[in-house]
Order: structure tokens, then C-alpha cells, then sequence
């Protein structure tokens, strides 16, 4: 029985919205024709613009629209005395167990003592199993040449603080922001992205004055809250949860994590950590190289403490998918909609001549054309129009732009909304602009 705060299961939207994914090249299995690589996912062309989208409405809110964060872009391939220092190579590690019966490994932390697949209790000790993904650099495969693929964005914010911090002149409160690839070899991935070996994710490190990062920590779970709503996902699909003591990561003092009511139950989208100066503190002691702010005006010098919001753009998606999927009955006629924010959908708009005549093809392309340097726009003329727009409400495009065989007399236009299936005639004069205003870009 799910308890009030627990959501229902609703494993049918699981379905459907994986479904969708793949029947309209959101997400594909990896090298599919070599029947694909574990957990592993590549994104279709649909899949690659929302993840564009999300990444560019994070960018908006946490670098664009403030005057206090700076962005980086940092390698993958790490120096090993990096996580040597940050505590990675000891501690990044989950509890893996293997049962007996039928020799599949477990995280010890999400079975219960009981293996899933034999609900047999006949499982190994638990004993610690590191993450990180380790190669090597340059033609020797020895000990020397050992790299390893970060599993977090976040070093290379630290590693980078002074740079920063010098050519930018700043001072705390100021942050450092990344989107990138993170790589982790987690030993139960699945859920479909929800968590796989290799996925990105935004995280920002906001450097500030000891005292002040619990005040700080609860500004970002607010602002970070907010962002989620911002870009469509109901405030009761979302929650703010406080980790129990033990759950903490190794360099945190406190976190607290972003939850979405995702089909299965309440699962993290987002942790909002105080990282204290750990990781600083690490860095400074393990490079020899001083870290320390000098505050001028009050003469001290302090290592800054780190608040750190890090979410997982991959993930988001999947929430962002979960959340907009819709179906409803226009006209007697199921649907299913996608009900995306406008910014985070795939397309904009869709160009769509009523018919494939080419007659139409000149007008059509003609709007397209203008359309195509403020928005994002697909171009369909094939089958039937009321089909197209099923196509399109399916893949979340909020608007529809029908050229018909009136607009050729009038050079008028129509404009169907998603949601309401209202539609608007306008002259092609005024299309940019009205559409622009609607988008609210
Ligand atoms: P979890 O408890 O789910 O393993 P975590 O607490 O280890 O996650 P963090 O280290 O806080 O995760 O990472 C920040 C964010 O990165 C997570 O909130 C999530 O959105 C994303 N993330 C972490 N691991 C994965 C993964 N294996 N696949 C997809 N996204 C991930």
C-alpha cells in the first residue's frame, strides 16, 4: 500500500513514455544492431534537442541570469591524484553482494537481504565496490598510466578555483557551474536512464564564507525547487528530502535531495550538499598549493565552504518526459500528448501544408524560413493533417503552423496550440512576432 507520501505506482506511464521514447527517437539502446551494450542508451535526434533544451534553461537560470556564477569546462580524463585527494579511489564505493543461487551482484543498500531475481537469503558479505571507470593514458597499460573518467563534474570546479578565482577576480559568495559527461559503474543501472554508467549532469560549486553555507544551502534547494516548476513539473510531483545521517556522502555535512515522483516511488532528481571546505581542504593539503581566500576588507584569509546543487540532466529528462505525458480524446479520437514547456520540447513549431501539392511546397517553405532563425521547427507534409498533428502533440511541439490552399489568396496562416487545439488565422506578416510573444522568448 503506497503510504500518502508515497506515490502510486503507475508502472502503465512507465511503459508508455519508454515506449514513446523509442518509437519517436527520444532514446535508443545503444549500438542496437549489436543487440545494444547494458543499461547503455544513445539520444535520437528528439532526445538531443531536449537535452539541448534542458541544458540551456539550467545555463539560463544558473550562469546567464546572475552575476555571481562563472561557467567551466573541464576534462573527463582525470589525474589520479585528483580522487586520490578528494577521497574518490577510498570511498566512492556502493556495498555489492552476490547471491549464491544465482550469481547476479546486488547493491546491499536497495535489496533488503533478499536476492530479487530467487528471493533466496543465501547472499555473499557486503563488501565495497569502487565507481570509478579506470583506463589508461598513452601506450603502456601500467600502474603509471592509470587515468580514470570523473564521476562527478564537481573536481574539476575545484581544481580550478584558483584559475578562477584569479582571472575572474572573485570573491565568495561566488560560484562555478558545469555540464558534462560523468561516468559510474554502478552495479544495478536500469530504470531505463534513471540510472545508467555514463550520463551528464549540471552541477554548480558555490564557494562562500564558512558561516554563511547554511544559509546558502537553503537558498539554492529553494531556487533549485522553483527551476523544476519553472519548466512545468507540478509542485506536488515534487519534494524536498533532508538525508538521514548515514546516507551522507563522504564529503558532506548535510544534504538534502530534489525528489520526483517518478512511476516507481519518490527518486532523487537532485542533492543540494554542503560540502563544507572537504574538498578544498584536500586539495590544498594534497598539492601543497595554498587555497586560501584573503579577505581584504576584514584582513582573514579561510578556505571557502562549498554549497553544491547537482543534478543529473539525463534524469531530468526522464522527469520531464514522465510528468508532460498526457492522454486525453479530441473529437471522439484518443490522444497522446506531451504537455512540455515550450522551452524544454523538441520543437517549437511545426510547418505543416495542408496538403503535399506542390502548389503549397513554396508558401510553406517560405514560412518555414522565417520561422527557422527564432525557433526550432520541423517540416512534415506527408499524410493526412489531423494525423500530423496527432504526430506532433505526441512529441510535444506546442504549435502547429497550417499553410493551406486560402493562405496562397490571403497569405494567412493557422495556429493550432497543443493543449487546447485552438486555432488562430494571422498573416504570415505577424507570424515571428505573435508566436515569439507566446513562447514568452
Ligand atoms: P543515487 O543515490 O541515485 O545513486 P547519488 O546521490 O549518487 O545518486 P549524486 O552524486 O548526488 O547522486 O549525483 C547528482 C545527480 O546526478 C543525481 O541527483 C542524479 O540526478 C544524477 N545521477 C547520479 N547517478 C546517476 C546515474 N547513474 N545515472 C543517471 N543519473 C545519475
Amino acid at each position: 500500500m503506497a503510504t500518502p507520501s508515497e506515490p502510486a505506482a503507475d508502472l502503465g506511464l512507465f511503459d508508455a513514455v519508454v515506449n514513446l521514447c523509442k518509437r519517436r527517437g527520444f532514446v535508443f539502446p545503444s549500438a542496437e544492431i549489436y543487440g545494444g551494450i547494458r543499461s547503455t542508451y544513445d539520444y535520437g535526434p528528439l532526445g538531443a534537442l531536449m537535452l539541448r533544451n534542458i541544458r540551456e534553461a539550467w545555463w539560463r537560470a544558473m550562469i546567464q541570469e546572475r552575476d555571481d556564477v562563472v561557467p567551466l569546462d573541464a576534462a573527463i580524463l582525470t589525474n589520479p591524484k585528483v580522487w586520490e585527494a578528494s577521497g574518490h579511489l577510498a570511498t566512492f564505493t556502493d556495498p555489492l553482494v552476490d547471491c549464491r543461487k544465482c550469481k547476479e551482484r546486488w547493491r546491499a543498500d536497495q535489496i533488503e537481504d533478499t536476492c530479487p531475481n530467487r528471493g533466496s537469503n543465501d547472499l555473499t558479505e557486503a563488501r565495497p565496490f569502487n565507481l570509478m571507470f579506470k583506463t589508461f593514458v598513452g601506450p603502456v597499460e601500467d600502474e603509471s598510466a592509470v587515468a580514470y573518467l570523473r564521476p562527478e563534474t564537481a573536481q574539476g570546479m575545484f581544481v580550478n578555483y584558483l584559475n578562477i578565482e584569479t582571472t575572474m577576480r572573485r570573491k565568495p559568495p561566488f560560484g562555478i557551474a558545469q555540464i558534462g559527461r560523468a561516468f559510474r559503474n554502478e552495479i544495478t543501472p536500469g530504470n531505463f536512464v534513471f540510472r545508467t554508467r555514463e550520463f551528464e549532469m549540471m552541477e554548480l560549486e558555490f564557494f562562500v564564507p564558512p558561516a554563511d553555507s547554511p544559509r546558502w544551502q537553503q537558498y539554492w534547494c529553494e531556487e533549485r525547487l522553483s527551476w523544476y516548476q519553472r519548466y512545468g513539473i507540478a509542485p506536488e510531483k515534487l519534494r524536498l528530502r533532508p538525508h538521514e545521517p548515514e546516507e551522507l556522502s563522504h564529503y558532506s555535512s548535510g544534504t538534502t535531495d530534489i525528489e520526483f515522483a517518478f512511476p516507481w516511488g519518490w527518486g532523487e532528481l537532485e542533492g543540494i550538499a554542503n560540502r563544507t571546505d572537504f574538498d578544498l581542504r584536500a586539495h590544498q593539503d594534497h598539492s601543497g598549493t595554498s587555497l586560501e581566500h584573503f579577505d581584504q576588507a576584514t584582513g582573514e584569509r579561510y578556505l571557502p565552504h562549498v554549497v553544491e546543487p547537482a543534478a543529473g540532466a539525463t534524469r531530468t529528462m526522464m522527469a520531464f518526459l514522465l510528468a508532460a505525458y498526457d492522454e486525453d480524446e479530441i473529437a471522439g479520437e484518443r490522444r497522446a500528448v506531451l504537455r512540455l514547456h515550450p522551452k524544454i520540447a523538441p520543437y517549437q513549431v511545426a510547418v505543416l501544408p495542408l496538403s503535399k501539392k506542390d502548389t503549397l511546397s513554396p508558401l510553406a517553405r517560405d514560412v518555414l524560413h522565417r520561422l527557422q532563425p527564432h525557433l526550432m521547427c520541423e517540416y512534415d507534409e506527408t499524410q493526412s493533417i489531423g494525423r500530423r498533428y496527432r504526430r506532433q502533440d505526441e512529441i510535444g511541439t506546442p504549435f502547429g503552423v497550417t499553410v493551406d490552399f486560402d493562405s496562397l489568396e490571403d497569405q494567412q496562416v493557422t495556429v493550432r496550440e497543443r493543449d487546447s487545439t485552438e486555432q488562430t488565422r494571422l498573416a504570415i506578416e505577424d507570424l515571428v512576432g505573435h508566436l515569439l510573444a507566446r513562447l514568452g522568448a
